[in-house]
């Protein structure tokens, strides 16, 4: 009489089930088998879902997961015909002023496409890179808050129909501390890009609060430095391209967690920043001198005056590394852009010039209710007036326009008969004094 055989998974023996299947050091029952088959194929799934290379961007909502199964765009951009200019054209529609920065971001995301798509004809051309070779040209940008540091680089990545994703500086730490580990920007990027990791490749992440994570002197800390330092060193890999193993849900990776293997190379980087503090030591670099000049002690070039407006359109990397960045990191972000404070004139034109300015939006839902809407020109001054005093920058102007619209959006949709409906400063402030009242 044969042995009897027992499942080396479930345990149960040949007279349980209807089959078992011998190897070499253990058997398998028929159930056991259709388990692992179901098991392997859910994985499976997940596997061909992750690596669709059908790709394109929602025009109206790029970073949606709506993106799926759609082509690329950016690839389909002809870097021949796109110019810088018509790069910049586009922001204009919707970034008020801030004409530097434009041009500064048009030129380098024109030229780090460019480099792609030549990189990508010598592949196909089965060529080699010949001695010059073009490097990534990520970007910092320094900025006070609210001034569209993030609304540009996001902009862009609308423009250029490419997956981008904000993170956030002070939430990272390196690997094996406490937070989130570095690669865990990846997660998000590959989030955005609906899991095409092609698509993920080239896409934009906006590093917010770069100068958050800067060391606490200019010199190198001997301790170690967790939150700051260590974290720009763990940004360097990922700035100048690496292949990283991202776990595709997030969190703490752990040993039986399937990766997704992501390369950095063409990912573009635009780190932002308020460097609170930093225009002292631009100033202490320039030092003035009379008849309005002012000479660098570093280099004793002589440049115009400062800039009293805005010093940060002096910045150098010198200013940033004595701020607290590493030279190494500071070195991998070789476009340096600025952004200017926001003016009364500009916050004016933020709320109703661009393509989606927030009065054009609150208009397009008043109209949608057959409803006329108008914003006088002495509300308009006051809802400035008060974002200037609540020191948000731009970011002030929605929270304060919704406080004043709140009422007229409740009411509005429930009575009969009403064609229009304007604001003027006396309605704004008795809406936003009623409210800060309460607050
Ligand atoms: P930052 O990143 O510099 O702190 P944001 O980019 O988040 O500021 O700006 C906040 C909001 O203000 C943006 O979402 C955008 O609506 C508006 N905004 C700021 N600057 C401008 C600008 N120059 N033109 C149009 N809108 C702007």
């Amino acid at each position: 009489m044969s042995e009897k055989l027992f499942c080396s998974f479930c345990g149960k023996g040949d007279d349980e089930v209807d089959a078992i299947l011998s190897g070499k050091s253990g058997h398998i029952c028929n159930d056991c088998v259709s388990r692992a088959n179901t098991v392997l194929n859910e994985d499976l799934d997940i596997e061909d879902e992750l690596s669709d290379e059908d790709f394109e961007f929602d025009e109206e909502n790029p970073n949606e997961k709506s993106n799926k199964n759609k082509q690329l765009s950016v690839e389909n951009i002809d870097f021949e015909k796109v110019k810088p200019k018509d790069i910049k054209k586009y922001l204009d529609e919707y970034v008020i002023n801030q004409d530097e920065a434009k041009k500064i971001f048009a030129v380098a995301v024109y030229n780090h496409y460019k480099r792609l798509n030549y990189l990508k004809k010598l592949k196909e051309e089965k060529k080699k890179d010949d001695d010059v070779i073009i490097e990534k040209s990520n970007i910092i940008v320094i900025g006070e808050t609210g001034t569209g540091k993030t609304y540009l680089a996001k902009t862009l990545a609308n423009y250029l129909k490419v997956p981008f994703c904000i993170v956030d500086a002070t939430t990272l730490t390196e690997a094996g501390y406490v937070g989130e580990d570095v690669e865990s920007i990846l997660t998000r990027l590959l989030q955005a890009a609906d899991y095409n990791v092609k698509a993920a490749e080239m896409g934009i992440i906006y590093v917010d609060e770069i100068d958050k994570i800067s060391r606490k002197s200019a010199n190198p800390s001997i301790t170690r430095d967790v939150s700051g330092e260590g974290v720009q060193q763990a940004l360097l890999k990922l700035l100048e391209g690496t292949v990283v193993n991202v776990p595709p849900q997030g969190g703490r990776k752990h040993p039986d967690q399937k990766m997704i293997k992501v390369n950095t190379e063409n990912v573009l980087f635009i780190c932002g920043g308020a460097f609170e503090g930093i225009d002292r030591i631009i100033k202490a670099r320039l030092k003035a001198r009379p008849l309005g000049f002012a000479t660098d002690i570093n280099t004793g070039e002589m440049i115009n005056e400062i800039d009293k407006k805005n010093p940060f359109s002096q910045i150098s990397v010198q200013d940033l590394k004595q701020f607290g960045l590493i030279p190494e990191l500071v070195g991998r972000l070789p476009v340096v852009g600025y952004l200017n404070p926001l003016t009364k004139e500009t916050l004016k034109k933020i709320l109703t010039e661009p393509k989606n300015a927030i009065i054009k939006q609150y208009q397009k839902l008043f109209k949608i209710e057959n409803i006329d809407l108008k914003f006088k020109d002495d509300a308009l001054d006051y809802i400035v007036e008060k974002a200037t005093e609540f020191k948000l920058g731009a970011r002030g102007l929605r929270s304060i326009c919704e406080s004043i619209m709140n009422d007229a959006m409740f009411e509005l949709p429930s009575k009969q008969g009403i064609k229009e409906l304007i604001i003027d400063k006396e309605y704004a402030s008795s809406k936003l004094d009623r409210i800060n009242r309460h607050c």
